[in-house]
């Protein structure tokens, strides 16, 4: 089973105007509401590729509950732990012929107690777990050393630990070393401390052997519609995708670490991990819905990716 873990989940709200008027009443027929929250997505792509997945996190108040009453009827099996306040919503305006706007909530802060009570449930689920996806943002409350401290829980009962955060949150988990992170340009640059031309393979590949990486199995640079480039190991590869019809990229890292936990729970070679990982974020962007594929086409779509050795 595959763990997904998701600390700061949403109720993510959509609404369509054909324009927005600023400081007046706007009225909205096209709304959507969906559980949302990175992790949530991973969760959502596994449970479609007919993989078994437990998605936990942190849930609170009826906006919590909305959000396992959503799992509920997916059919995706769930374990959070509970507090009192809320869950937050996100907002996304879709307005005036293709611009968003987005009102974004933080979210419950936690107490320490609360943050350490969550790891007393999360290590009662390790046990059942092969591996475990940790996505997105922590809650606030929780220091950014909150993940290291989750794949220390995750090493110590034998599993392995795939991390897609940013900020903070990724740099302080790089000490206890991570199977796999999934840093996109932003991130790179942050984590060495410069600027590193994704065009130019020798400057990525140097960037990815870099001492702060050492001992992290997996780091994959994805690429959008040019694929990705990943280091395993000593290793470096180069994905190369089909071109195809995007209706929308939105939540496409996340449906590519779905893809790469189901083929590395399958204990599937390095090649055929990234290339679940392309295929999975490339049917994603096939979709209006976020975190969402058609697992009928992952045949034809997986055949398409080209993993070559750099
Ligand atoms: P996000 O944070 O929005 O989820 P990301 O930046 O982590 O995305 P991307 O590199 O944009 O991830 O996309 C992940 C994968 O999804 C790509 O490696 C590719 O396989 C697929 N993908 C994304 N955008 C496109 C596109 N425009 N055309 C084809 N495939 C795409």
């Amino acid at each position: 089973m595959i763990l997904t873990v998701t600390m700061n989940p949403s109720i993510d709200i959509s609404y369509q105007l054909d324009h927005l008027v600023i400081d007046d009443v706007n009225r909205v027929s096209q709304v959507d509401k969906v559980a949302g929250g990175k992790g949530l997505n991973v969760s959502k792509v596994i449970n479609l590729l007919n993989c078994d997945v437990l998605a936990t996190g942190i849930t609170g108040g009826y906006f919590g509950q909305f959000i396992e009453n959503q799992l509920k009827q997916l059919e995706l099996a769930y374990k959070f732990y509970h507090i009192d306040q809320e869950t937050r919503s996100c907002i996304a305006i879709l307005h005036d012929g293709g611009k968003q706007t987005e009102v974004l909530e933080g979210g419950p802060v936690l107490s320490e107690k609360e943050g350490q009570a969550f790891l007393d449930h999360f290590q009662g689920l390790l046990k059942d777990a092969n591996l475990v996806t940790m996505s997105g943002s922590l809650p606030k409350g929780l220091g950014s050393d909150y993940y290291a401290k989750m794949v220390d829980l995750i090493h110590a009962s034998g599993k392995k630990a795939l991390l897609d955060t940013s900020g903070a949150s990724l740099a302080d988990a790089l000490s206890a070393k991570p199977d796999l992170i999934k840093p996109n340009e932003s991130e790179l640059q942050q984590l060495l401390g410069q600027k590193i031309d994704l065009d130019d393979e020798e400057a990525l590949k140097k960037a990815l052997s870099s001492e702060v990486f050492d001992g992290i199995e997996w780091i994959v640079v994805s690429l959008g519609a040019k694929g990705a480039f990943a280091k395993h190991n000593d290793q470096f590869f180069e994905a190369k995708i089909p071109k195809i019809k995007v209706v929308s990229p939105v939540g496409s890292g996340d449906s590519t670490l779905a893809g790469m936990a189901v083929a590395m729970d399958s204990g599937l070679a390095p090649q055929e991990v990234l290339k679940y990982g392309m295929t999975t974020g490339m049917l994603n962007t096939m979709q209006a819905k976020t975190g969402w594929i058609d697992p009928e086409l992952f045949t034809e779509y997986h055949d398409q990716v080209q993993v070559v050795e750099k």
